[in-house]
């Protein structure tokens, strides 16, 4: 069931939204190399406790961290850990929270120090693609319409997005429904109503779509070891066209 939220629960998740953005911020301008994605987990979960928000991910199903930490060939709900990031590596940060009552999602892939222009490519592709599903989430339209417009971005550089995983609504639930695709023929699935908030998030790969969990049942990686780069805002419907609500300046 597909929960619409009314102006006044958007506005508690704008809130929600901001404080994600906002937490994102900081430690993208913490990563550098010689950092431990430990040392960003702490941070994220200390600026948490300071603004009396709840992380949204430590112990949901079991995971045991604040942040999802998922370098290079790692795709989504990577562990933090003491090693240290090296410079020319890609690290996905995956960071959601939960304050009166309602959640925000939001996800960002980040350069360590200088990277390769392919890279680059791969990082500015799937960001233009978030940014094409979100431009498709017009009311009246149809879900699959944010999926094909996902898809049609990445495909158009060569690049293939990650079928096992999706977006999903959001709300006062951190996974609500509709499932997101980031794939699909356009005009298919529920169509797209004002109050709808969901979570639009790409994860896109140099190779083969492809993806295997690693032993400790979460960690997803690519199946041919290359790059994968994600990112994610959550958004809600409106009748003016949809808003970014984990953006800094809204
Ligand atoms: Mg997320
Ligand atoms: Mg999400």
């Amino acid at each position: 069931m597909i929960v619409i939220k009314s102006r006044n629960e958007i506005k508690k998740m704008r809130r929600a939204g901001k404080m994600v953005a906002e937490i994102l911020q900081m430690l993208r301008e913490k990563v550098r190399p010689g950092v431990t994605t430990l040392e960003l987990d702490r941070l994220a979960e200390k600026q948490c406790i300071k603004w009396k928000a709840r992380p949204a991910f430590k112990g949901y199903g079991g995971f045991p961290f604040t942040i999802c930490a998922s370098p290079n060939n790692q795709v989504v709900h990577g562990f933090s850990n003491s090693n240290p990031l090296v410079e020319g590596d890609i690290i996905s940060i995956d960071f959601g929270l939960i304050i009166d009552g309602f959640f925000g999602d939001s996800a960002i892939t980040v350069p360590i120090g200088e990277i390769s222009q392919e890279t680059q490519r791969l990082l500015q592709v799937t960001q233009e693609s978030l940014e094409c599903g979100i431009a498709a989430a017009i009311t009246g339209d149809h879900l699959s319409d944010i999926s094909n417009a996902v898809q049609t971005r990445v495909e158009r550089d060569g690049f293939s997005v990650v079928r096992d995983f999706v977006g999903h609504g959001i709300g006062r639930q951190l996974h609500e429904d509709p499932q997101v695709p980031n794939y699909g023929i356009p005009g298919r699935g529920p169509l797209l109503k004002s109050g709808m908030t969901i979570a639009i998030e790409p994860m896109v790969n140099v190779g083969a779509p492809d993806v295997k969990v690693l032993e400790d049942g979460w960690t997803a990686v690519t199946a041919d070891g290359q790059l994968s780069a994600h990112f994610e805002h959550t958004i809600a419907l409106t009748e003016n066209g949809p808003e970014i609500l984990t953006r800094l300046d809204s």
